[in-house]
């Protein structure tokens, strides 16, 4: 190759992008907070749960493009779904390692794999356990379960707690931080698997539950983090209100699109300055001091390298 990833990044966005989908406003500075006020702050940030492989190549290489561009976005914590996403993260950690940190694992909001599936998985992310920053994304299938029960059927949870098992297990085995899609009154069942194999370090994504279950995650000294719809659920707030400034960091959770001021738009990992600039205000302090605490905060939880500022 005979020219700079950046140069090459930079001709292929010279492409008008076909993709009716993707809407370039959420790449003008100021449409995804003010990339010059960020600038002038010094202030860096972590998307701390992507799902990056699942973005188109032309999002992607904007993405990569607005990173090289200087925008204050440090890490992309990248989240897996399966086999085939784990090794597609894997490649974009390779290509990007000093922005990519990889977690592997196995979505729960998906049909089971078979038991010759899991071994193949488990005996892969066994193999590259010193490079994943977590095991993730894992949990426990809320929103499918509660589809299905809707519609009057039968849904038998005991196989994803034995599967969300066997990766907790995995985790405890190899001291990994564990990423975990556990919302409402699956993240007790969860919290009880994890008190059982005494994890440490638990990270519940997009978190929502009960005032109960706040409590005792607190108690636990688990992290949560927060999605762009702070900016409009008032749910979010709530927790946001209640949880410590300590135990967050913020996330897109993208490609997933958002409403509010974000409908339509491409989520894109600087809307975590969004996010915030939002706890700062529910919380009342400082921007600087926010942002502060929330890296630094991905930092510790994630084991990363804490980056120099500006
Ligand atoms: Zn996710």
């Amino acid at each position: 190759m005979n020219k700079t990833m950046s140069e090459s990044i930079k001709e292929s966005i010279k492409e008008p992008i076909k993709e009716p989908m993707i809407d370039r406003k959420g790449f003008e500075p100021g449409a995804v907070g003010d990339r010059k006020a960020h600038d002038s702050e010094k202030l860096r940030y972590i998307d701390a749960h992507i799902h990056l492989e699942q973005y188109g190549e032309q999002e992607r290489s904007l993405i990569f493009h607005d990173i090289a561009e200087g925008i204050p976005i440090s890490m992309l914590l990248a989240v897996s779904m399966n086999l085939p996403s784990c090794q597609r993260t894997r490649e974009l950690y390779r290509r990007y390692p000093h922005i990519v940190r990889p977690a592997y694992g196995f979505h729960p909001e998906q049909p089971l794999p078979s038991e010759d599936e899991l071994a193949e998985l488990l005996a892969w992310m066994e193999q590259t356990v010193h490079e994943a920053a977590a095991v993730g994304e894992i949990g426990l299938p809320y929103y499918m379960r509660t589809e299905v029960e809707q519609a009057g059927q039968a849904f038998y949870l005991q196989p994803y707690i034995d599967l969300l098992e066997r990766f907790i297990a995995f985790a405890a085995k190899h001291n990994k931080p564990v990423v975990l899609h556990a919302v409402y009154e699956d993240a007790d069942l969860v919290l009880d698997l994890l008190e059982r194999y005494k994890i440490e370090h638990a990270h519940f994504h997009w978190f929502k539950g009960s005032e109960k279950t706040v409590e005792r995650m607190i108690g636990l000294g688990y992290y949560i983090s927060i999605t762009p719809d702070i900016s409009y659920e008032e749910e979010i707030r709530r927790l946001a209100a209640r949880y410590p400034l300590e135990l967050m960091m913020a996330e897109t959770d993208g490609p997933w699109p958002f409403e509010g001021a974000y409908d339509g738009r491409m989520t894109h990992p600087l809307m975590v300055a969004d996010v915030v600039r939002h706890i700062a205000g529910i919380k009342s302090v400082a921007v600087e001091e926010a942002a502060a605490q929330v890296y630094g905060n991905t930092c510790t939880f994630y084991r990363l390298q804490r980056q120099a500022s500006g």
